[in-house]
């Protein structure tokens, strides 16, 4: 695997790939790996790509300070990781060659989806995740871009960027993948005491029982329900709530048919959690 830290070299090994005939494939991360990121590594591998994955923490998508100081880093398990799966190239830039002096941060027209779940609740997020994926997706050009359900909203505001862009870049949904009680990996899982590891296997839980015993009509008992078995639980819950999977609309009075998506935001003590399950 090829190690790069400038700009210049991961823009031209991306377009020698490209000279040579390979498609590339492209998996923004911002490190501490586990198998949930290694397994979008893997798709791309698997699709027969040059596999490009890069770390860098980004300070822009951070709206609380503490998490991004807290963030975890373990840099030298993540290239044996990406080595192991077969990465080809893993650029690791630093935050002045991402925002060198005098960048001017673009505005990116989001509309309603900067101001629901996520958005709402993590006020500038999604400006910080498109302004870094925006700057790589330049640097970078690939083919294909993976990315994870787990951040179900943000795959949507990609979609988006893309759009607003005019980028060529296909984008490519991988599934959650879980602990064996059900917790989507997450760096932020690090953090987690022993204790709290099993209390966060709930919102599985409580995703899992809302699509066990869904039906149609009024969604809002059963979303009470799940927030109070999570605030017992030890959550402190920010949402829990049901929208219509394509537009990511609030569903609270469902029609029994319309394809819909369940999304969850908790904290366990200072470390905030993010699930969704797709219905139907
Ligand atoms: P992050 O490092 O958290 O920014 O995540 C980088 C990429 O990995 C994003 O596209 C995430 O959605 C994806 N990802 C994170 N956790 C998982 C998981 N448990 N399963 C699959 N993909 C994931």
């Amino acid at each position: 695997m090829i190690v790069c830290k400038m700009i210049a070299d991961a823009s031209r090994i991306s377009l020698e790939a490209k000279e040579n005939g390979a498609k590339t494939g492209f998996i923004p991360t911002m490190g501490a790996l586990h198998d949930g990121h290694i397994s979008l590594i893997r798709q791309s591998k698997a699709d027969g790509y040059f596999t490009i994955c890069s770390i860098f923490v980004n300070p822009t998508q951070f709206n609380n300070l503490a998490d991004f100081e807290k963030y975890p880093s373990t840099l030298s398990q993540d290239i044996n990781k990406l080595e192991a799966s077969g990465c080809d190239l893993l650029f690791l830039p630093s935050r002045d060659e991402i925002y060198p002096l005098g960048f001017e941060a673009p505005h990116y027209d989001l509309g309603f989806l900067e101001t629901i779940l996520e958005g709402k609740y993590r006020q500038g997020h999604f400006q910080g995740v498109c302004m870094v994926v925006d700057r790589l997706l330049q640097i970078i050009q690939p083919y294909k871009l993976y990315l994870g359900q787990k951040d179900y909203q943000q795959c949507m505001v990609i979609e988006r960027l893309l759009e607003i862009t005019h980028s060529k870049t296909k984008i490519e949904v991988c599934d959650t993948l879980r602990e064996p009680g059900g917790l989507a990996m997450s760096s932020r899982n690090l953090r987690l005491s022993d204790q709290q590891r099993k209390q966060a296997g709930q919102l599985w839980k409580e995703l899992r029982h809302l699509k066990e015993n869904l039906h149609k009509g009024s969604l809002v008992p059963q979303l009470n329900n799940a927030t109070a078995a999570l605030q017992k639980a030890g959550f402190e819950v920010d949402y829990f709530s049901v929208a219509d999977a394509r537009s990511l609309k609030p569903v609270t009075n469902w029609n029994g048919q319309s394809k819909i998506v369940a999304l969850t935001a908790a904290f366990l003590g200072d470390v905030r959690l993010i699930d969704n399950l797709i219905l139907n």
